[in-house]
């Protein structure tokens, strides 16, 4: 396994629900990937690669996640600085008058963006989804530069799913998401992460890249969550990934900005500063935030959505389902621009998969905290189990068709 909450949550479902060994390998010094957070110097809760928010449209997947955490309701708020004004975005009834000088209503509005909106044939491009709804001025003041910055390429270049992640609205509505669920970890997402994990059969090796034990532990099967070009060595080139670099800062007073988010469309080396302390509803008399800068060359965060991207992907994909023994899962290792939840929902059907389940039994085996720990010590990945009465959640059988042996763990 290596890291991101696509391992985490394939980790303890092959654990819990279908009695795996599991190993957990990470390069990074902790669990939980990208959505790692931690108490830095001044005692603030901070995420240290950006900000990660949770929501989804899914009961499924929020109810399975809710074994692992309790959650502090919250609703993310962006602004946008522009034309030296701090307004929402997404676009919507406030952004419009706030930066005219206007009092237009609802309906106005629509008719203004309207007036404004060029029509396009087809929507390809990141481009042609903005112009298409709010024209070419608040395309360039909100989303030009700040696609530039972030991706190094011009929205014209880039998928229409980039772009289209944001909205436009006609109402006062000024969420960033409007999905169903909306919520925080409530001690954050490396505790969650820590509780998802926290089954005996599942062992984390730190600070280790898989392949520089991959040849000492006998395993059945990898789920590989990195970048799926390094796994083959680049074989038919690099696929392109965006990177971020961050700046923390702590402040000397308890409020640094508004909302959560303030995005920099136009001005500033960084797209967006986050102050942690809105994510977290943590008081403090001091606060913490974080600049992000992307970078061409680092660590991956981001696919890069364009056609000629997804040509090079395909050929990685068609060698990866070729590959017998390992399945690709996440961000990097599927090259898909997914959101936590979706990350989630892949997992889960991979562990379905794998487990010979339905789908929609992936999430079935109750959560039971407080599991026995296994009395034969073995820590390689999934070997069909094998650890029979003993198999550290006591319920696991519910759909697992047969796949359980009965007696003492046997590596293989
Ligand atoms: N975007 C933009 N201006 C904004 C917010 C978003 O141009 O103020 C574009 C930009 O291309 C960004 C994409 O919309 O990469 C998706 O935004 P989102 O906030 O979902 O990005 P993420 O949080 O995944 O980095």
């Amino acid at each position: 396994m290596k890291r991101r909450f696509a391992g985490s949550v394939l980790a303890e479902r092959l654990a819990r629900g279908s009695g795996k060994q599991v190993l957990l390998v990470d390069r990074r010094a902790h669990i939980g990937g990208n959505a790692y957070d931690h108490y830095d110097n001044a005692g603030i809760l901070v995420h240290q690669y950006g900000p990660h928010i949770f929501h989804t449209n899914s009961k499924d997947i929020f109810d399975y996640l809710s074994h692992f955490t309790e959650w502090r309701q919250y609703q993310h708020k962006v602004l946008a600085s522009v034309d030296g004004q701090l307004v929402p975005i997404p676009i919507n009834l406030d952004t419009i008058n706030k930066l005219y000088g206007l009092n237009l209503t609802s309906f106005q509005v629509e008719e203004f963006l309207a007036s404004r909106a060029e029509k396009r044939e087809h929507i390809r491009t990141s481009e042609d989804v903005v112009i298409s709804k709010v024209g070419k001025e608040l395309y360039e003041k909100f989303f030009r530069g700040y696609t530039r910055k972030q991706w190094g390429l011009d929205p014209s270049e880039l998928d229409a799913q980039v772009t289209a992640r944001v909205p436009t609205r006609t109402n006062r509505d000024d969420r960033y998401f409007s999905d169903t669920y909306q919520a925080m970890p409530k001690f954050g997402f490396t505790r969650m992460f820590a509780s998802i994990l926290d089954h005996p059969n599942i062992k984390v090796l730190l600070n280790t890249d898989y392949r520089e034990v991959k040849e000492m532990i006998p395993y059945r099967q990898i789920i590989y969550t990195g970048p799926v070009d390094e796994f083959f060595d680049y074989r038919f080139g690099k696929l392109p990934y965006r990177c971020l670099e961050f700046k923390h800062e702590t402040h000397n007073v308890p409020i640094f900005q508004p909302v959560a988010v303030v995005n920099y469309p136009n001005d500033c080396a960084f797209t967006r500063v986050t102050e942690f302390k809105h994510l977290t509803g943590q008081e403090h008399p001091k606060t913490s935030i974080v600049y992000e800068f992307p970078q061409a060359e680092g660590d991956p965060y981001y696919p890069i959505p364009r056609a000629e991207n997804a040509e090079i992907y395909k050929k990685y994909q068609a060698l990866a389902e070729a590959t017998q023994g390992v399945r690709f899962v996440g961000r990097l290792a599927t090259y898909r621009y997914y959101n936590m939840d979706q990350v989630v929902a892949q997992a889960l059907t991979v562990f379905s998969q794998i487990a010979g389940l339905d789908r929609s039994n992936a999430t079935d085996l109750k959560y039971e905290p407080g599991l026995t720990p296994l009395t034969i010590s073995m820590s390689l990945n999934g070997n069909g189990n094998g650890n029979g009465h003993r198999n550290g959640n006591g319920h696991g059988h519910k759909g697992i068709r047969g796949r359980r042996r009965r007696g003492p763990l046997i590596p293989s």
